[in-house]
């Protein structure tokens, strides 16, 4: 599948939710397309002295709820239609966690492995210094995505202050979430994806008659929430069967021990090799027979080809994308319920929240706090998007954008369209 799609992904999730909602016309124009583009091309210096050109990318979805927000990814298939729905998708998370933000994604397209890690820090900082006044703390504040980091984050935070008049620097921590503790980062938002969605498959659970003691499952992806998912499930007696990321794939059906899988992956970049569990290919890994399947890497995994293979009761997605729209379509048909990223991912940006907030106040809240109030705002979007599924007798999916596009309706029939 080409990446074109997964911008007509959102697009055709969209239509079928405004279908379903009667979502006002004139609204399901503004929110069709995205506010902002910003593409920039950036000079640096590599180590052996050579200058090398990268292009970066910003784009800003819609931002009438609040400043824009969401992460910087990189990767070599980071391109203006991926960050486009990044974007997209991260309006309507907003929208369902009930926070004050609009949607925004960004990313440099390439491949860090490639690079040492002065050159990362070069990468980064020329291509903030790039993006200038496009992000700011009151305006578009960036977050860590896939291969991106806390480190990434403390780089970005110390270029836009030194770019900052000195009396303005301490008022603009919160340009950047994600940040180390250190620099100003919040308690529990390196696990806040993993711990957001333990919350909403607890929940699920708890209403569909599904005992997570036992409850079987894969992950695929093993990077902050794929890892920190399966960490947070051990407690509930949950058994990791299989888990798949860009190195391989490995099962072991008796369990494989989370936190064991994490320090290997930590000390070895990846799952393969392994030593507690035995090598499989990508097709043996999706059809794992198990209770239910987290997604938790890229895009457009579960596809017209590979939702047939699926031997799960549920998939919980922990990545932005990860069903096509014909995988959804098929996975409708065999009765697999799908929790969709919109709502299960929300835990990062709803904890980047609280850190932001924390920053403005000059405040620093222990763990307990933030992660009682990431399990209320998560119990919260989750009881709407469950109640919008009863309402219009809809997927979870389609419930979910329903909660996010009332909110944003709402919002636009109060203020009107200037001018
Ligand atoms: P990460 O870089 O920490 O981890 C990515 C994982 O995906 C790695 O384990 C990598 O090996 C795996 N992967 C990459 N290519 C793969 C392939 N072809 N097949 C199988 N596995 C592959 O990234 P992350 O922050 O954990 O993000 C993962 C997903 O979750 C992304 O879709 C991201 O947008 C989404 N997300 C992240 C956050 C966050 O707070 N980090 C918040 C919301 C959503």
């Amino acid at each position: 599948m080409s990446k074109t799609n997964v911008y007509e992904n959102v697009k055709t999730q969209f239509e079928r939710a405004a279908d379903l909602m009667q979502l006002d016309p004139e609204i399901r124009r503004i929110l069709s397309t995205t506010a902002n583009e910003i593409v920039v091309h950036f000079p640096v210096v590599m180590d052996d002295g050579h200058v090398q050109m990268f292009t970066g990318y910003r784009v800003q979805h819609n931002g009438v709820l609040g400043p824009y927000k969401g992460g910087l990814r990189f990767h070599p298939a980071v391109d203006i239609d991926e960050v486009r729905a990044l974007a997209t998708w991260m309006t309507w998370k907003c929208a369902i966690a009930g926070l004050p933000y609009g949607g925004a994604k960004g990313g440099i397209q390439m491949n860090p492995i490639q690079y040492s890690q002065k050159e990362l820090e070069r990468i980064t900082r020329r291509f903030t210094f790039a993006l200038g006044s496009n992000i700011g703390p009151e305006y578009d504040i960036p977050a860590p995505d896939v291969n991106t980091n806390a480190q990434v984050m403390a780089w970005i935070l110390d270029t836009y202050l030194s770019m900052m008049p000195p009396l303005e620097r301490n008022r603009c921590v919160h340009v950047v979430t994600g940040k180390p503790i250190e620099s100003g980062g919040s308690l529990g938002r390196d696990k806040a994806t993993g711990q957001g969605l333990v919350y909403i498959v607890v929940a699920w659970a708890a209403d569909h008659d599904f005992p997570l003691a036992g409850a079987r499952y894969i992950v695929q992806g093993f990077g902050n929430v794929g890892s920190w998912s399966a960490r947070l499930l051990k407690p509930y007696g949950a058994v990791l069967a299989a888990v798949e990321d860009h190195t391989g794939a490995i099962l072991c059906s008796d369990g494989i021990d989370p936190d064991d899988l994490a320090a290997y992956v930590r000390a070895h970049g990846g799952v393969a090799g392994y030593p507690r569990a035995t090598a499989i290919d990508h097709h043996t890994f999706l059809s794992t027979e198990a209770d239910f399947f987290v997604p938790a890497a890229l895009e457009n995994q579960i596809t017209a080809e590979t939702a047939p293979w699926l031997r799960v009761r549920l998939v919980v997605e922990g990545a932005n994308g990860p069903t096509d729209i014909e995988g959804d379509r098929i996975l409708q048909e065999r009765g697999i319920t799908v929790l969709p990223d919109v709502l299960c991912n929300a835990g990062g940006v709803t904890v980047s929240y609280f850190e932001w907030l924390q920053n403005k106040r000059s405040e620093f809240w222990d763990l307990d706090e933030v992660d009682g109030k990431l399990y209320k705002k998560m119990l919260s979007a989750y009881r709407k998007v469950r109640d919008a599924v009863k309402e219009y007798d809809t997927d979870w999916r389609t419930a979910a954008y329903i909660v996010a596009l009332r909110r944003l309706e709402k919002v636009y029939k109060e203020r009107g369209i200037f001018p």
